[in-house]
């Protein structure tokens, strides 16, 4: 394993990260046994977020007496400096921690929410104050809307950006990364299998150590993922033409179902959650079934108010047929609520 500094953080990580979401479908135990071995094969950077239910909790479990060995970063999704705060002790519990190495201001791709938290009372204000007061080391932002993303890092606020990046969602390698760079941001790759849309670890990753400053940070959920990603580290990295041509097949059959949440397509005359609808299949396979169907229910439960308008799909840069792929979802929330009920 090779280790870097995360940009202006100063923070020396290992080259690729551990993502919090799929040991939310595991045990305690289990989870525990996954972040250890990722741990022993030299990973040191666990990111989660305080929307990753018991996630926190079982990273604490985990690292509580190895506390300055690992650097832990987690998130927020909210706005107002109250939620923040609440958020923020909430973690520094469950982490078993008195500070964290980076705390990040999650999803912010909509103009209103970035008004929300630089507004008098909203969570910039708190998250400055917790810094002040050593709870948190250092502040960072993720979004999936690019124009927001590249917005955000010049504000020169925040030390590290967050953004989906993989060979079919490779847009931030341009504007986004490059201005990363010239500020010295550290770059965290969120997505490295395109939200499960891609299933061939080896080719995702060889594309991803292209970039040897980006820190990837996939999810794992057993000690076999681990053992089989972190393999893929100890190889060559030459993508071939051979690679160059799977790619293309990938995004080609993808292209024309792959939701980046970017929400452009919102806000629907409706009421439809768009965005997170489009998720809902991705979610069920990180999350479980049953955890989708209870976490996304009031989302789920607006997709029947689509009448099938349009308007969101002329929005969508990426044409994607939405209202066709959300009723798809819906049926697939029914089937997961049905299941979920007999058990
Ligand atoms: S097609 Fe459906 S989801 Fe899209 S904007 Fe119209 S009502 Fe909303
Ligand atoms: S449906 Fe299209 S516009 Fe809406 S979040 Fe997904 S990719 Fe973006």
């Amino acid at each position: 394993m090779n280790y870097f500094v995360l940009g202006k953080t100063g923070l020396r990580v290992s080259e690729v990260g551990f993502g919090g979401i799929p040991i939310i479908r595991i045990s305690a135990d289990e989870a525990v046994s996954v972040l250890k071995r990722a741990y022993d094969k030299g990973v040191t950077f666990y990111d989660t977020a305080n929307a990753y239910r018991d996630s926190e909790a079982k990273i604490g479990q985990a690292f509580k007496n190895m506390r300055d060995k690992v650097v832990i970063a987690t998130k927020t999704q909210k706005r107002d400096g109250k939620g923040a705060s609440e958020h923020l002790e909430n973690s520094l519990k469950m982490l078993r921690t008195d500070y964290i190495d980076l705390f990040q201001l999650h999803q912010v791709a909509q103009e209103k929410d970035w008004e929300a938290i630089i507004s008098p009372g909203g969570a910039l204000e708190a998250v400055t104050r917790a810094k002040d007061q050593g709870k948190i080391r250092h502040l960072g932002i993720t979004s999936h809307s690019l124009p927001m993303a590249i917005k955000l890092i010049k504000t020169g606020l925040f030390s590290t950006i967050q953004f989906p990046f993989n060979f079919i969602e490779k847009d931030a390698k341009d504007e986004l990364h490059q201005t990363a760079r010239k500020l010295n941001l550290g770059i965290l790759a969120m997505k490295p299998f395109a939200g499960g849309m891609i299933d061939n670890a080896k080719i995702a990753f060889k594309f991803l150590r292209q970039y040897p400053d980006v820190l990837p940070i996939p999810g794992f959920h057993s000690i076999e993922s681990v053992d089989e990603i972190l393999s893929l580290y100890t190889k060559s990295n030459e993508v071939t033409d051979e690679d160059l041509a799977t790619m293309d097949k990938y995004r080609d059959e993808l292209g024309r179902q792959f939701c980046r949440r970017c929400e452009y397509c919102q806000p629907c005359p409706k009421g439809v959650m768009i965005t997170p609808a489009m998720g809902y299949r991705v979610v069920s396979m990180r999350m479980s079934p049953k955890v989708a169907a209870e976490s996304l229910r009031q989302v789920m439960e607006t997709v029947p108010q689509c009448v099938n308008c349009g308007v969101c799909i002329t929005r969508c840069p990426y044409n994607l047929p939405i209202p066709e792929m959300i009723k798809k979802h819906y049926d697939l929330f029914e089937q997961h609520r049905a299941l979920s009920k007999k058990h």
